[in-house]
């Protein structure tokens, strides 16, 4: 745990009591702090007080003299109105942060100079942020991972100088972490997404953005118009600023030509990383975020050679174009995460021969934007409520069969699949829709899709 001693002998409020407020509630206290903690879930409240941490009702409270209010990321700061008590907090002067911003202070005051990398963008977060802790470990580094995924921040090991954090940062963090300031801070992209809690696309782009202005190192992903225009602007300013694309070489940076990680520098290019034959990094959205995961891992003093050697072991993350198992040349895919037809694309882009199980709680738009995929599905097997809907955007374009539960799913794509000549018929669960009709969460579906594999005949678990 990280005790936070900037806030030592003063008042300090948090809402919302996660896992994340809990440990904000703990490091603050541990640090010296005066902590009234709060949430609307009497449960939540109930278990930080067993935790021995002092809880009341924020509404009821006495502000007088209270330094901050620490929020959950979940809590709307600004859209699609403050929380009320963000409203009780400006109105007592108190400043309204988040644990990633508590987190930089404390590393100032620990270790200015320790590798601190930070990780944002509207898609691959979690992969990139995975894959940077992965590579420092398997060379030998103390990497503490966290922040929007898996431990919150102020429950990793303190900053010391031979230690990196990799801190995935959502839009909701970097809003509440006025001075973050990481040694190398990636943005890997920006489209449309929680617009919700933003406000506009604008207001987004200018959150995801901060973490880079902030960063000694800029490490930025040119493929989309908004992320470039933040690279140039950053370069303007007189910023070190590392491009990565996949699309468009850039004049200076780093460049995907196909599975060949290049750096450009001065019109020469020099291959620096291969993701030929990485399964667990497969696809151009892939190559993006091992092209952040080089930048960012050659940022913390690694040597190209050790940033292979730590791709090549990676083992992927669970539910995201998971490779479960194999059966003779078949390949068994969970990209449960998939919820939508966007997170979808990447891994129906991925593989060329698909026996494709998608289906589940429908979204807005269905698969209508989807059809560029449809001549390398060899047939889809159509789960949940969105069934019908599916059945009928797929028509006459593209063999399908209602399914209906993710089990019977698996037994007939395997069994068709089995008998497909082609290289690597690859059975895909990328359902593009909700697991709520049949399950809990999407976690939950892509276990289901896992045992119903590993229970077909003569199947090889890969990774387990
Ligand atoms: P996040 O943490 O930002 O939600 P994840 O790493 O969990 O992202 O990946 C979620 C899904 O997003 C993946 O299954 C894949 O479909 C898609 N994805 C991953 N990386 C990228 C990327 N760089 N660009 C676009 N889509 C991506």
């Amino acid at each position: 745990m990280i005790a936070a001693h900037s806030f030592d002998g003063r008042k300090v409020a948090v809402f919302g009591l996660g896992g994340s407020g809990l440990a904000t509630a703990r490091a603050l206290a541990e640090g010296g702090a005066a902590v009234t903690a709060w949430d609307d879930n009497p449960d939540s409240v109930a278990r930080a007080g067993a935790a021995g941490i002092a809880t009341a009702d924020l509404r009821a409270h006495d502000w007088t003299g209270t330094a901050a209010l620490v929020l959950s990321p979940g809590v709307p700061l600004t859209h699609p109105r403050p929380h009320w008590s963000v409203a009780l907090a400006h109105a007592a002067g108190a400043e309204v942060i988040g644990d990633v911003e508590i987190f930089c202070r404390e590393r100032r005051r620990l270790a200015p100079d320790a590798p601190f990398v930070a990780i944002t963008g509207t898609n691959g977060k979690s992969t990139t942020t995975a894959l940077i802790a992965h590579v420092l470990a398997a060379a030998g580094r103390d990497a503490q991972m966290g922040g929007n995924i898996g431990r919150p921040v102020l429950s990793l090991a303190p900053p010391a100088a031979a230690r990196c954090h990799v801190v995935e940062c959502s839009s909701y963090q970097i809003d509440l972490a006025p001075s973050l300031d990481p040694s190398a801070g990636v943005l890997l992209n920006i489209s449309p997404d929680h617009l919700d809690r933003h406000g506009t696309m604008d207001d987004y782009a200018a959150i995801k953005a901060r973490l880079v202005e902030g960063s000694a190192v800029a490490i930025v992903g040119t493929d989309d118009a908004r992320s470039a225009a933040v690279a140039d602007r950053l370069q303007a300013a007189g910023r070190t600023v590392r491009r990565i694309a996949t699309r468009t070489p850039p004049a200076d940076g780093l460049f995907a030509d196909g599975d060949t990680l290049l750096e450009i520098a001065g019109g020469r290019r020099t291959p620096l990383a291969s993701l030929a034959g990485i399964g667990a990094l497969r696809g151009r959205h892939n190559a993006q975020n091992a092209l952040a995961a080089l930048a960012a891992c050659l940022a913390c003093g690694l040597s190209a050679d050790a940033v292979q050697a730590g791709f090549a072991s990676f083992p992927g993350l669970a539910h995201r174009m998971e490779q479960v198992a194999r059966r003779g040349r078949v390949l068994f895919v969970n990209d449960s995460k998939a919820t939508n037809a966007d997170a979808a694309a990447p891994a129906l882009s991925s593989f060329e021969r698909i026996y494709w199980i998608a289906g589940g709680l429908p979204k807005q738009g269905g698969i209508d934007g989807l059809a560029r995929f449809w001549p390398r599905i060899a047939r889809a097997y159509l789960v949940g409520e969105a069934a019908p809907a599916f059945a009928a955007t797929l028509g006459g374009a593209v063999p399908y069969e209602i399914a209906g539960t993710i089990e019977a799913a698996v037994a007939r794509a395997a069994a068709d699949a089995a008998a497909d000549p082609a290289a690597e018929p690859v059975v895909l669960l990328s359902p593009a829709c909700a697991s709520f009709d049949q399950f809990r969460n999407f976690e939950v579906r892509g276990e289901a899709f896992r045992a119903a594999v590993t229970a077909l005949d003569d199947i090889t678990v890969i990774g387990g």
